[in-house]
């Protein structure tokens, strides 16, 4: 145990350097969602979190951490979703620079949010160059300090910290339920989860176009794929980390998939009946209660909503 990444008083240090900062966000219900069910659901809304993502939580925790030295050189990461947009929101809040490496064919309504929370966005070419090459060259060449959007232990305790929030509002549960990409998120909150409610069953839904970490789990080692086609573009990761595969494993993690046409349902389900717009996705630990992958007959059970980044046009033509 002790070996792993991160433990529960980390994710305790993270939640108060996130106070004020990042929103507690609302925990919603819903009595046709329960009827349906036969669970009492617990809807943690992470999409009504500054940026629209519980990214904020884990890129602050991060960047709170650095060194003088670290912050006078800045922070540095790769990605055109919502990590890159918490690190540059992060990064303003504490006073760093930040450059966010994103690819030059991004939404343009990506890269302006990345430069309107005060990210320099570098664009690449990504038919010609690695963006992981470009990102570690402009580290050296810069002095920053790259934050990767889950495998590091800081960024693992931040997000856990919405967790924290959840038991603390609703007490113990049996069952908590969220996405799952590089697994962040779920080893954080499977990490407050044995703090808080030791009996919780712990699960991560992947799209099943994508189903990297069902099969490292079932494998008891790291597998890696081709990036996924998936209308859940926050979890088209291709593999775990090499500090969040651990915590799965040795916390006991299930994960389950569910489909593009679930997760299709799910929005709808929230925008029509909760009025809460949430990412593709944001939906996947619903969609998997609302399918019946886990039997959840009787129980109470926390679904993490996690994010709300969906532009317009895209959620209309997906819902409509
Ligand atoms: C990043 C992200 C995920 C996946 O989180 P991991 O820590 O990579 O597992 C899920 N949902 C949203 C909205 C995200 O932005």
């Amino acid at each position: 145990m002790n070996s792993l990444a991160i433990s529960y008083d980390d994710v305790v240090q993270a939640h108060e350097r996130l106070a004020g900062v990042a929103h507690r966000t609302p925990v919603m219900t819903s009595t046709t969602a329960d009827t349906a069910s036969g669970a009492t659901l617990f809807f943690k809304c992470e999409n009504l979190q500054r940026v629209g993502a519980f990214k904020l939580r884990g890129a602050y925790n991060a960047i709170a951490q650095f060194t003088p030295a670290q912050r006078a050189g800045g922070v540095i990461t790769f990605s055109s979703g919502n990590h890159g947009q918490a690190i540059a929101l992060a990064a303003r809040l504490l006073g760093v620079r930040s450059v966010i490496v994103m690819p030059e064919d991004a939404p343009a309504i990506k890269l302006a949010a990345t430069r309107g929370y005060g990210g320099e966005v570098i664009a690449y070419d990504r038919y010609r160059e690695d963006g992981n090459e470009v990102v570690a060259r402009l580290a050296q060449e810069r002095g920053m300090t790259f934050i990767p959007p889950f495998d590091h232990p800081h960024v693992m305790a931040g997000q856990g910290t919405l967790a924290k929030e959840l038991f603390e509002e609703v007490g113990e549960l049996d069952v908590l339920i969220a996405p799952v990409g590089g697994g962040g998120l779920l080893s954080g909150c499977a990490t407050a989860a044995r703090a808080l409610s030791p009996r919780c069953a712990v699960v991560g839904v992947e799209p099943v176009a994508g189903n990297d970490a069902q099969r490292s789990l079932a494998q008891g080692e790291i597998v890696r794929i081709e990036t996924p086609k998936t209308i859940a573009d926050a979890a088209q990761s291709r593999s775990l980390g090499r500090h969040t595969f651990p915590v799965l494993r040795e916390l006991g993690a299930r994960i389950l998939t569910v489909s593009d046409a679930e997760l299709v349902e799910a929005m709808k389900f929230f925008a029509s009946r909760m009025k809460l717009i949430v990412e593709p996705t944001g939906c996947l630990g619903a969609a998997a209660v609302f399918n019946g992958k886990l039997d959840v007959e009787g129980k109470r059970v926390g679904v993490v909503l996690s994010g709300g980044n969906v532009d317009l046009a895209r959620f209309a033509s997906l819902v409509g």
